[in-house]
């Protein structure tokens, strides 16, 4: 499988990225000095390439770029740092055939959805442009006779952590806003996918963003991760990955009182109803759970089903499996990739295996490519909500059908999770429809559609599903903070001995 190393360093070359894997710190390549990290490739299961982890030492010096690169940026004015992420956002989609090529290559994402999501980065950067000199505060009618008006501010120097599933995307989603309302970026991406992070910032700073003012740290979590989270210059942590690891950055941030917003995970409900369109729930269902061969936040992992028609739909679920193209991320025709990394094909073949024993039908497929590590569109039935299958994010292409009887049924089991990110409702009844969308426990609900995000909206979950909201405007909040300033113009002054009235 060299050939596919020679791919791997010819985009490299193309996407001007050195000699190997590097961070980027303060605009240059930089190797770390940490253990050898392997990177393998998901579809010919051999080894891709190997670097070293970035470390503490340089990820100190990334934060100390970014906290000096941030202090010019921020005197720069709004207008101005918009018309450079507009050109960022030109740049990428210039850029966008090497980067999606790169994406699929390392992460085993079908080539078709790569080019969707360097895309989507490309419209971030243009939705955050617009966006960069409308951000202001309000005055606020205070009783004391002050005028008293509020600045947002940008924070400093903010670090985001980011998985393996959707690198350039979650690159993109935490970078433009972060960059927008003024502050410095080190961000992490995951040390299984870390080169689409570097060609963005790299095409970034080739457009005319300013060197330091994003770095990117290659490296693992409990030593790079760590020790960026500790940094002084790091005022906010932004945090896209799994609970366990979610608590545990959470919890050091809080040992030095810094806030972190964490994007968890997710074991969403889809929920239709017997008078839903069932070839519109059925594609839904499909698209919820089986793209990206399930390696989605968001995916629609429980399919809740009406009893009357619970059959009817998991037999043509169970048909429509069968007409998915699986193959080699980087054939166009290739709707499912491998599973991304050889530790998470691990876990979702040990959560089939536990659901078999545990009593699930399962309905998969056996006409799997040779190579790659593949797991087929897999259903799974028979088993009730209090099950592992039901209860525990499998993050692969496997969802769990389960009947309920009416409304009330069907809103009790969605909410029957320690999760809160995301859902979907299938009905013909626009009452049910808002009733449910109110009901269920979700940052990001779907009535007659699913997966369908985007950059303006608000984004993020509640319980195990994370706090604090990634898109939007939510996001701009997130990345500044609120000052108040007091101003008495009276010629005396109209000071209390306490509190103004
Ligand atoms: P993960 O938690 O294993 O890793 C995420 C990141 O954390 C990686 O960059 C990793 O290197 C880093 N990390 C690991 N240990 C660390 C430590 N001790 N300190 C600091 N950083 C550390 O997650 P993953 O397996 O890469 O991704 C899959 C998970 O991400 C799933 O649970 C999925 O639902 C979640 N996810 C959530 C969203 C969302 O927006 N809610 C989006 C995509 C993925």
């Amino acid at each position: 499988m060299s050939d596919r190393r020679e791919i791997l360093n010819s985009l490299m070359q193309e996407l001007d990225l050195g000699g190997g894997v590097c961070s980027l710190v303060n605009g240059a390549l930089r190797h770390g000095a940490g253990a050898a990290i392997t990177l393998e490739d998901p579809y010919a299961r051999s080894e891709l390439t190997s670097y070293p982890d970035c470390g503490a030492d340089l990820a100190g010096e990334a934060c100390e770029a970014a906290d000096a690169a941030q202090k010019t940026w921020a005197q720069l004015s709004a207008a101005a740092r918009g018309d450079v992420m507009q050109e960022i956002a030109r740049a990428v989609t210039s850029q966008a055939a090497p980067l999606a090529q790169l994406e699929a290559l390392v992460a085993g994402k079908p080539i078709r959805d790569a080019r969707v999501e360097v895309a989507k980065v490309a419209e971030m950067f243009r939705y955050y442009a617009g966006w960069a000199d409308k951000i202001h505060g309000e005055v606020i009618p205070v009783p004391s006779g002050h005028l008293n008006y509020t600045l947002r501010e940008p924070l400093g120097v903010v670090f985001q952590i980011t998985p393996w599933n959707a690198p350039i995307f979650t690159a993109g989603w935490q970078i433009a806003p972060a960059i927008c309302a003024g502050n410095g970026v080190v961000i992490k991406p995951s040390e299984l996918t870390p080169m689409t992070t570097v060609a963005l910032v790299r095409i970034a700073e080739g457009a005319g963003l300013p060197p330091g003012l994003v770095n990117v740290l290659c490296g693992l979590g409990p030593t790079t991760g760590q020790a960026a989270i500790q940094h002084p210059a790091v005022r906010k942590v932004i945090f896209v990955g799994s609970p366990e690891t979610g608590r545990r950055v959470a919890m050091t941030a809080a040992e030095a009182l810094k806030p972190a917003v964490l994007e968890l995970g997710g074991k969403s409900a889809n929920i239709v109803f017997a008078d839903a369109n069932l070839q519109h729930a059925c594609l839904g269902a499909q698209a919820a759970i089986f793209s990206g061969a399930g390696q989605s936040c968001v995916a629609g992992s429980r399919l809740l089903v009406q009893r009357s028609v619970h059959a009817e739909l998991t037999q043509m679920i169970a048909e429509g499996m069968n007409r998915i193209t699986l193959g080699d991320p980087l054939d166009d025709v290739t709707e499912i990739g491998p599973i991304s990394n050889r530790r998470q094909y691990a876990h979702i073949q040990s959560m089939i295996a536990n659901a078999a024993t545990g009593g699930a039908a399962v309905q998969t497929r056996t006409d799997l490519p040779k190579e790659g590590y593949f797991v087929p569109p897999t259903l799974l039935t028979g088993l009730g909500n209090s099950a592992e299958a039901a209860q525990t994010e499998i993050f692969g292409p496997v969802v769990t059908a389960i009947s309920f009887d009416d409304e009330e049924d069907a809103i009790a089991i969605a909410n029957d999770t320690e999760f809160g990110l995301a859902g979907a409702v299938w009905t013909r009844d626009l009452g049910r429809a808002h009733r449910v969308s109110a009901a269920v426990r979700a940052g990001t609900f779907w009535i007659n559609s699913y997966k369908a995000i985007h950059v303006s909206s608000p984004f993020g979950g509640s319980l195990n599903s994370g706090w604090g909201r990634s898109s939007g405007t939510d996001a701009l909040m997130e990345y500044t903070s609120p000052k108040a300033i007091w101003l008495d113009s009276g010629e005396v002054p109209k000071i209390a001995f306490g509190y103004v009235s």
